[in-house]
């Protein structure tokens, strides 16, 4: 099977590899000659009528740690360099431009335009008046969110977990935005992919399936609707599925999918309806490269990105999936406070396929398997599932199939330690295949290359984090800066959570979960 992949068989966009810091400093700091600037035509002014800009040189601003005239890129991080702007005047109608960088003030700036960094932002449009910049290197889904299989899923999870409350909070607010949309008369399979189909989580062994009569009872003393099936039972409402003698079902009626990239892109639209009331603003194909900190109190209190300064006067919140390690280390230590946040980026694979005629799916499909290989050492125990090999490090495969708001066949799923490599590896593609070719017969009477030819190969890197749990609110004191990442496998799932939780903390609120189990308290060191 070796070239198996050829380059049109790879979605483009869906990942991408580099260092944010590697490129795109701009490299003209030398002159931080400020001068303001009236924005004629009012563009600027109409977009920004509430995140109006900064006209610096007020005794708050002259605190601020800022980027200075080095003319290597590195930075000074105390006081102003450069001259002040002539006169001070508090109306939107002005911009400040300083070296060529121009400066902007929000309430929040968000790094990051993921699932995780949309809904955040969404939240905070729909649910406080608090304006927002949203920062990213590429675009929307160039993360792991445009790779995602979109499983909202109870199956797997583990109830009274530490996780278990974000998960079922998230879970009953996809629900809940799903209703709004059916209210108001809108198609949540065309807007969102959303498809209540239902999950299977299936089992072979006689042991897998007193596991997973286990976790019926688990879930159902949770709340959840769930039911045990053996192998025959299994197939009057799966036919397709080959579980062997002694297998069985967990079947969870009300699990449900959807299309990331349709529900990132309908949210999108939506958080775009406030950028003409001047609240939400995209800067996009501008990765962070620098904080800025507030010489008084030390906070942080903006973002430098390749082209602009983006001031977030109540918080800086990082979601940059797998990319936040990397990019708050580097941005921190710039500014002398040593800050490790341990999330590593975990490489997956999708194939989506075009499904074989004699394949039909009623319901999303995942093996008992995977609940154990989403949490991993660094270097995962090789089992029976697992395969080492020695260019590819670790990778683990299990299985999981559905088919996807256009038809296809999408199986997955990988994992492994690779970097920020997003390479699509014969290896694994043909691993998941065959992996899957176990549970739907159906695939062995297929070949892998033909059903490639009308699908393509998705490869996203997860944001993981040793101790499975994502980690979510402010970095001890850093007040203002906050974390919202290391959602690993579960990101699209715990989105709309996650999002709800991090706008109650801005907000001073109580949250409606407890938070404590994704405090970066202790999990993430100065
Ligand atoms: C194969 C696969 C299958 C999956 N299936 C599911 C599933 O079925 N259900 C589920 O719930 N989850 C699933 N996930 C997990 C889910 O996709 C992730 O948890 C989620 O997308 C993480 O979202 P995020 O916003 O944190 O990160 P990302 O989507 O990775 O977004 C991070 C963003 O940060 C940006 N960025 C990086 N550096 C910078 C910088 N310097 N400045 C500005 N921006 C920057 C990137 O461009 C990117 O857009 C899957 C993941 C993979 C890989």
């Amino acid at each position: 099977m070796a070239g198996l992949i050829s380059p049109a068989t790879v979605s483009s966009g869906d990942c991408f590899s580099f260092s944010p810091f590697s490129r795109q400093i701009p490299r003209d700091f030398s002159t931080v000659a400020g001068f303001l600037r009236v924005k004629n035509g009012a563009d600027l002014h109409q977009r920004m009528k509430r995140a109006h800009f900064r006209v610096s040189g007020n005794a708050e601003d002259m605190s601020k740690s800022r980027i200075s005239a080095n003319s290597d890129g590195s930075m000074f991080k105390d006081g102003i360099r450069g001259a002040r702007p002539s006169k001070s005047l508090g109306s939107s109608e002005y911009s400040y431009s300083s070296g060529g960088l121009e400066k902007l003030d929000f309430d929040i700036v968000i790094i990051g335009a993921g699932i995780i960094g949309l809904t955040i932002a969404r939240q905070l449009l729909l649910n406080t008046d608090l304006s927002v910049a949203i920062v990213d290197a590429k675009g929307p889904c160039a993360g792991a969110t445009g790779a995602g299989q979109g499983y909202i899923w109870m199956g797997y999870r583990t109830p009274e977990s530490d996780k278990w409350e974000l998960e079922a909070r998230s879970k009953q607010l996809w629900e809940e935005f799903v209703q709004e949309l059916e209210a108001s008369g809108l198609e949540p399979l065309k807007l969102l992919g959303w498809k209540k189909t239902g999950s299977l989580l299936v089992g072979t062994t006689s042991e897998e399936s007193a596991a997973l009569q286990e976790r019926v009872k688990l879930l159902s003393k949770a709340g959840i609707r769930a039911e045990f099936f053996s192998a025959s039972s299994m197939h009057l409402i799966e036919p397709a599925v080959e579980v062997g003698k002694e297998g069985g079902a967990l079947f969870i009626p009300d699990d449900s999918q959807i299309d990331a990239k349709l529900a990132v892109s309908f949210i999108q639209e939506k958080n775009r309806v406030f950028t003409s009331q001047g609240r939400y603003e995209e800067f996009f194909e501008e990765p962070a490269v620098h904080f800025l900190r507030s010489n008084r109190k030390g906070h942080i209190e903006g973002v430098q990105t390749s082209k602009r300064v983006l001031y977030g006067n109540k918080a800086v919140i990082l979601a940059a999936g797998a990319w936040s390690c990397s990019l708050i280390e580097k941005m921190a230590e710039e500014l002398s406070f040593p800050l490790h946040v341990p999330v590593k980026p975990r490489k997956g694979h999708l194939l989506v396929l075009e499904r074989p005629q004699t394949l039909q799916l009623n319901h999303g499909l995942m093996e008992i398997g995977y609940c154990n290989h989403q949490i991993a050492s660094v270097l995962p125990d090789v089992s029976s599932r697992s395969i080492v090999h020695s260019s590819l490090h670790s990778l683990s495969v299990s299985m999981t199939a559905t088919i996807d708001s256009e038809g296809s066949l999408v199986l997955g799923s990988s994992r492994q330690f690779a970097g920020f490599d997003c390479e699509p590896e014969d290896v694994v593609v043909n691993s998941i295949f065959e992996r899957a070719a176990k549970f739907l017969p159906a695939l062995n009477k297929s070949s892998l290359r033909e059903l490639l030819k009308g699908g393509h190969i998705r490869i996203g890197l997860r944001p993981y984090m040793p101790d499975g749990k994502p980690i979510i609110g402010p970095v001890p004191n850093m007040p203002k800066l906050m974390l919202a990442t290391g959602h690993e496998g579960a990101g699209l799932c715990m989105a709309f959570g996650t999002a709800e939780m991090v706008v109650e903390m801005i907000l001073g609120n109580a949250t409606k979960i407890d938070c404590r189990p994704f405090s970066p308290k202790d999990r993430c060191c100065k």
